[in-house]
């Protein structure tokens, strides 16, 4: 068979592997069977380019693949839970990287000395390296926020959408004096003016990465990946463009895609739009006294305990300091023995409960909670005055009932666990402060919520221990 048509066939079967995974990991019940099938389309993509190159220099691949599989290995083995959003963030960051040298490479060695020009290629190699040199250093500052490397408050000063917009603009204005200047195949070797202004939109690329993240908050860097994780999918599909590969084409265009909805999602749930993610600041206001007054009725483990005896519907919300506690293993273990004492137990999850899309239902796979008792707020709100118990371990934004209640609020509007409507709601938790909102939980003081303040672990832990002894 012709080799360019076997190659084609062979990109075919590696898209159809791609889109295959991706639907697969809309669930998490074949979310592990859609990693194995997307990558063992990426194997095919990979075995089939290398086979289209002559001259292939096989020990540099060879080295280069064992590095990057030892490093992708130990990284995905060592990491913790609660670092999984940076290390997303951090490994998106480098697809940007890739891409744009990509681009780079393409015209340092085969295009800026070409006498025939395109100005098609000109342009997908500058949507190549501008996109994906923001994509870089926008993840790496990701990166340092949610890894507490770099202050995770925004980092605000006067004047900072005009420095931005000023920085958009001059890249902008290179890139068409660049465009016009390829397009007539003016000299271009590094050193002269076309290479120059290529050189400088890159470099000004990379300072909006930076200057256009630091502004946002560390607890909004998931939509923030999200969206970079979108951006590494343009550039590398505007890359694919560059070296004429479709199946580079197709899985840049299937991230970009996907990056694009998640992040849609993720600013629904928490009823912002993308501009007040990216430009408000938010999580930089000073926490104000609380305005909800009353009496938190504390609970110990014992009194917690006899509560959830006696109960026949009993619904965990987890929210982000059951990740910092990791108390999910525990949760479970309580959730077997609940269970067995003839309850009905269901886990509910906010969608943006957590730090990172999916940060709930990953931790509670992991400790092997069945999937069909993981629900959404849609199957447990419209009926929550039937639940007996609600058991909030560490959520804290996603059950305020200010976002129904209190239109000043800053949650006004965003869509919750309706935990305050259920007979019994205990609360654990360490103390009374704040989520990553910064905003009082009126929750907290209502008749029927009982706190029991303290790692969330250790309590869990104790109630087990209850219900053993
Ligand atoms: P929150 O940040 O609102 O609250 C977490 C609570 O956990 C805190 O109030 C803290 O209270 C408690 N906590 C911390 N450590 C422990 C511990 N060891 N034991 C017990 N409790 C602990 O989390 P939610 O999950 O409710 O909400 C997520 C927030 O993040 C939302 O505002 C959401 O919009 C935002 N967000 C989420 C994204 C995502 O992808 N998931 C993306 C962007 C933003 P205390 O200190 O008293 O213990």
């Amino acid at each position: 068979m012709n080799p360019q048509l076997t190659r084609g066939l062979c990109y075919v079967v590696a898209s159809i592997f791609f889109v295959l995974g991706l639907k697969m990991l809309s669930s998490p019940r074949t979310a592990r069977r859609g990693n194995v099938v997307s990558a063992i389309g990426m194997l095919i993509a990979i075995l089939t380019t290398l086979t289209a190159i002559a001259g292939v220099k096989w020990g540099w691949l060879i080295a280069g693949a064992a590095l990057g599989s030892v490093i992708g290995a130990l990284a995905a083995r060592l990491v913790k839970m609660t670092s999984m959003p940076q290390m997303v963030g951090l490994f998106n960051g480098f697809g940007g990287l890739a891409s744009l040298l990509v681009g780079w490479s393409e015209y340092h060695w085969n295009w800026a000395g070409s006498a025939q020009g395109s100005p098609f290629i000109t342009v997908a190699i500058l949507l190549t390296v501008l996109i994906g040199g923001v994509t870089f250093t926008g993840s790496l500052i990701a990166y340092g926020k949610l890894s507490g490397a770099i202050q995770g408050k925004p980092i605000l000063y006067k004047g900072q959408n005009l420095v931005n917009a000023g920085i958009l603009l001059a890249i902008v204005t290179l890139a068409i004096v660049f465009y016009i200047a390829d397009v007539r195949r003016l000299p271009a070797e590094p050193g002269a003016l076309v290479y120059t202004l290529l050189m400088g939109a890159i470099v000004l690329a990379f300072a909006l990465g930076v200057l256009s993240t630091i502004p946002i908050g560390g607890a909004d860097m998931p939509v923030v990946i999200c969206l970079l994780n979108s951006y590494s999918g343009l550039a590398a599909c505007a890359a694919g463009f560059v070296v004429n590969n479709s199946v580079l084409i197709v899985s840049g265009s299937l991230v970009g895609a996907s990056g694009l909805i998640l992040t849609s999602i993720m600013c629904r749930a928490m009823n912002r739009s993308l501009a007040n993610v990216l430009f408000s600041g938010f999580g930089a206001a000073v926490t104000q006294a609380s305005q909800y007054q009353g009496q938190a009725k504390p609970v110990n483990v014992e009194d917690a305990y006899l509560i959830l005896e006696a109960a026949q519907s009993i619904v965990f919300v987890p929210g982000y300091g059951m990740a910092v506690a990791q108390a999910q293993h525990a949760v479970r273990e309580l959730g077997s023995l609940l269970e067995e004492n003839g309850a009905e137990v269901r886990y509910c999850i906010h969608p943006v409960a957590g730090r990172m899309p999916g940060h709930m239902n990953v931790l509670l796979a992991e400790a092997n909670v069945p999937y069909e008792l993981l629900v959404e707020p849609q199957d447990v709100n419209p009926t929550a005055e039937m639940v007996e118990v609600a058991v909030v371990i560490g959520a804290n934004d996603v059950v305020n009932p200010a976002a129904r209640e209190d239109e000043n609020s800053p949650l006004w509007g965003m869509p919750i666990i309706d935990v305050d409507r259920a007979r019994t709601c205990i609360v654990l938790k360490r103390s009374l402060n704040p989520g990553f909102a910064g905003v009082d939980n009126p929750l907290f003081f209502k008749d029927n919520t009982r706190m029991l303040f303290g790692d969330a672990k250790a309590s869990i832990g104790a109630l087990v221990s209850e219900f053993k002894s």
